[in-house]
């Protein structure tokens, strides 16, 4: 095996936009953003509470308990390997349950995810190759904004139109050897990607890039030729 190293969203990088390979290999950082310290808030708030850790009021509705949770960014407790064709691919769990044999993801953002996103997401779908017997994934979903989780009276009319922006929402979906295979073959196609050295992905003919939502924004190596 070599060196080299591959989460999903590099591998994701690779797959829609391979140019930004060039940053990553550059040491280039993303842009910090307020979502980016929002959103690490938020994680934390909410793997303290299924973790059994720190329960949170504003979250009494969410039942969910795991035995494992991430304690801070990248802890090595929740991290996993596998090897596919050669290299490592890693990754970090926000929730993990041994016992029940089910994983959990929180994504917060300004719009939740929807259920499909999640059965479509190929994230969930290698998490599932490093938990070989698991068969349940949980997707905990909602505002940025932890002040927006509180369950409001939705007899208040007020209220039912604080509703979709607000609650946060959780998702229990199956984990399935379909899922593995497909993760095999999305790894495969985006290492292919970076074997062949193909790094314009994401570029017009005019070397121009054509990514709508980057996450090097002004930090990028190409805005500053
Ligand atoms: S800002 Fe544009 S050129 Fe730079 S990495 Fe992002 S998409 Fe590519």
């Amino acid at each position: 095996m070599n060196d080299l190293h591959f989460s999903y969203s590099t591998l994701k990088m690779l797959k829609e936009a391979s140019h930004c390979w060039i940053n990553k290999q550059m040491g280039i950082k993303p842009e910090e953003t307020i979502y980016m310290t929002q959103g690490t808030e938020g994680h934390g708030i909410i793997q303290g509470h299924i973790g059994g850790i720190t329960p949170d009021p504003r979250l009494f509705f969410l039942k969910d308990r795991f035995m494992f949770v991430e304690k801070r960014k990248f802890d090595p407790e929740m991290k996993f390997e596998i090897d596919i064709n050669g290299y490592k691919i890693i990754g970090f769990l926000d929730a993990d349950n041994p016992p029940t044999k089910t994983m959990g993801e929180i994504k917060l953002s300004g719009t939740p995810w929807t259920q499909k996103q999640f059965i479509d997401s190929f994230q969930r779908k290698i998490y599932a190759i490093a938990k070989p017997g698991y068969t349940n994934a949980i997707l905990i979903t909602g505002s940025l904004n932890p002040d927006m989780w509180v369950k409001k009276d939705f007899t208040d009319p007020e209220n039912q139109k604080l509703w979709k922006k607000g609650e946060l929402f959780t998702y229990d979906v199956p984990v399935t050897d379909k899922d593995r295979e497909e993760a095999r073959k999305w790894i495969i196609e985006a290492l292919t990607i970076f074997e062949n050295g193909d790094f314009n992905g994401g570029l017009d003919e005019n070397g121009r890039c054509n990514v709508f939502r980057c996450p090097w924004g002004k930090n990028c190596h190409f805005k500053q030729i």
